[in-house]
C-alpha cells in the first residue's frame, strides 16, 4: 500500500464529466490497496472568469479581496470531486486550504506555503477516507485567504505530498509527460521517461508550462517523488522527475529544448568603457522592478562600447522609457535601440557537464539554417541563444534533430 497524492488541473476537471472520469481514476487506485489525496485546480477557464469580474468591479482590485474571488473557483472542485467519488460507493471528504490547514505568510497573489497541518488528512486515510484538498489557496496566520500564484496548484500538491511524505506526487494534466520539445513545433518530439529536477527547472524558467516553477523547487527541496501523467489517456507511466543520482536510466546529453517569445532585447549604443556603466544602465531598470535575464557587453573600441539586454516583452515599453528618460543622456550614449521581435531557445541537459562540444554543436546548427546568434548565455546545463522570432520554429527543430533528441534511445 503507497500513500499517494494526485493533482489534477483545470482541463482535467473542466466538465461535470471529466470530474467524473477523475473520480473513476481515483477509485481505480483506492481499489488497487492506495490511499489518496487528491488536489485539484478550479474548472478550466474559471480563474481567469473570477479574474476578469474582480476588475470589472475594482480597475486595480484590493489583494485580499481578490485571493477572497479567486480561491473560490477550487471550493467548486473539491466538492463536486468528493461528491463524485461518494457516487462510486467511496468515502470521500474535501478541505479547502483553511481548513486542512495550509499556512502561507500573507503576500496576497502570490503567497508562500509555511507549514501544512497533515493530521486531520491522516486521521482520513486511516479510516479509508479519500481527501480532496483544494489547490492554489492557503490561510494566513492571521485567518486571510491566500493564493499561491497562477498554476499554484502544483505547489499545493507537493506540499501536501511533502508534508505527508506520500510515495509519490503524481501530476495530472493534458499532456502525457515532459516532452523533449513543444509537440506542437516538432511533431517527432518524444515524451521522456525521467528528466532530473535540475533540468525540469531549467526547463520550467525558460518556458516549459508543464509544471509550476515553485512546485519543482518544492520537490526539489523536499525530495518530493514527482510525476506528470495524462488525465486523458487510462495506461502510461508519464514522466517521473528523478533526482540526479538515480538517473541513470536516459543517458541522452541533451534532455530538453525550450523555448519562448517573452522577452525584448534593448541595446544601448556608444556608452564610455570605463567602471560604473553597466549599473548606470542596468540599476534604473532594476529600481523601476524591472527584470533582465541576459546582458553582454562588447569588448571596447577607443574607449566605447555597447550594451545590451533582454526583458520581458511586457515590460519593454517602460524600459525604453527609463532609459529614454533617465539614462541615455546621464551616460553620453548615442543611442538606444530596442527589438521586441526576438525569442530565446534553450537546449537543456545535465549531460553538457560531461560532455565537450555541445555549444559548438549548437552554433554549428544554427549556421547551417542560416541563423543568425544575437546573444549567447550559458549555465552548466544550459545554453540559451537569442534570435529573429522568425527563425524560433526553424532553430528548434534543427537542435531537435541535431541532438538526436527524435530518436528514441
Ligand atoms: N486555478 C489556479 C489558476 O488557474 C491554480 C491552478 O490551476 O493551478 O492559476
Ligand atoms: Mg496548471
Amino acid at each position: 500500500m503507497a500513500l499517494i497524492v494526485q493533482k489534477y488541473g483545470g482541463t482535467s476537471v473542466g466538465t461535470a464529466e471529466r470530474i467524473k472520469n477523475v473520480a473513476k481514476r481515483v477509485a481505480k487506485w483506492k481499489a488497487a490497496g492506495h490511499q489518496l489525496v487528491v488536489v485539484v485546480s478550479a474548472m478550466s477557464g474559471e480563474t481567469n472568469r473570477l479574474l476578469a469580474l474582480a476588475k470589472e468591479i475594482q480597475a486595480d482590485p484590493d489583494p485580499r479581496e481578490l485571493d477572497v474571488v479567486a480561491s473560490t473557483g477550487e471550493q467548486v472542485t473539491i466538492g463536486l470531486l468528493a461528491m463524485a467519488l461518494m457516487d462510486l460507493g467511496l468515502k470521500a471528504r474535501s478541505y479547502t486550504g483553511a481548513q486542512v490547514k495550509v499556512l502561507t505568510d500573507a503576500a496576497f497573489t502570490k503567497a508562500r506555503i509555511v507549514s501544512i497541518d497533515e493530521s486531520p488528512i491522516r486521521k482520513d486515510l486511516a479510516a479509508g477516507t479519500v481527501v480532496v484538498v483544494a489547490g492554489f489557496q492557503g490561510v494566513d496566520e492571521d485567518g486571510n485567504i491566500t493564493t499561491l500564484g497562477r498554476g499554484g496548484s502544483d505547489t499545493s500538491a507537493v506540499a501536501v505530498a511533502a508534508a505527508l511524505k506520500s510515495d509519490e506526487c503524481q501530476i495530472y494534466t493534458d499532456v502525457d509527460g515532459v516532452y523533449t520539445t513543444d509537440p506542437r513545433v516538432v511533431p517527432e518530439a518524444r515524451r521522456l521517461k525521467t528528466v532530473t529536477f535540475e533540468e525540469m527547472l531549467e526547463m520550467a524558467s525558460l518556458g516549459s508550462k508543464v509544471l509550476q516553477i515553485r512546485a519543482v523547487e518544492f520537490a526539489g527541496k523536499y525530495k518530493v517523488r514527482l510525476r506528470v501523467l495524462s488525465s486523458f489517456e487510462d495506461e502510461g507511466e508519464g514522466t517521473l522527475i528523478t533526482f540526479e543520482e538515480d538517473e541513470k536510466m536516459e543517458q541522452a546529453v541533451i534532455s530538453g529544448i525550450a523555448f519562448n517569445r517573452d522577452e525584448a532585447k534593448i541595446t544601448v549604443m556608444g556608452v564610455p568603457d570605463r567602471p560604473g556603466i553597466a549599473y548606470g544602465i542596468l540599476g534604473p531598470i532594476g529600481e523601476a522592478n524591472i527584470d533582465v535575464d541576459m546582458i553582454i557587453q562588447n569588448a571596447g573600441v577607443d574607449g566605447m562600447t555597447d550594451l545590451s539586454f533582454t526583458v520581458h516583452r511586457n515590460e519593454y515599453l517602460k524600459a525604453m522609457d527609463v532609459l529614454n528618460k533617465q539614462v541615455k543622456a546621464h551616460i553620453k550614449a548615442t543611442d538606444i535601440r530596442g527589438d521586441n521581435k526576438i525569442c530565446k531557445v534553450s537546449i537543456v541537459g545535465v549531460g553538457m557537464r560531461t560532455h565537450a562540444g555541445i555549444a559548438s554543436k549548437t552554433f554549428r546548427t544554427l549556421a547551417e539554417e542560416g541563423i543568425n546568434i544575437q546573444m549567447i548565455s550559458t549555465s552548466e546545463i544550459k545554453i540559451s541563444v537569442v534570435i529573429d522570432e522568425k527563425y524560433m520554429e526553424l532553430a528548434v527543430r534543427a537542435l531537435h534533430r541535431a541532438f538526436g533528441l527524435d530518436q528514441p534511445n
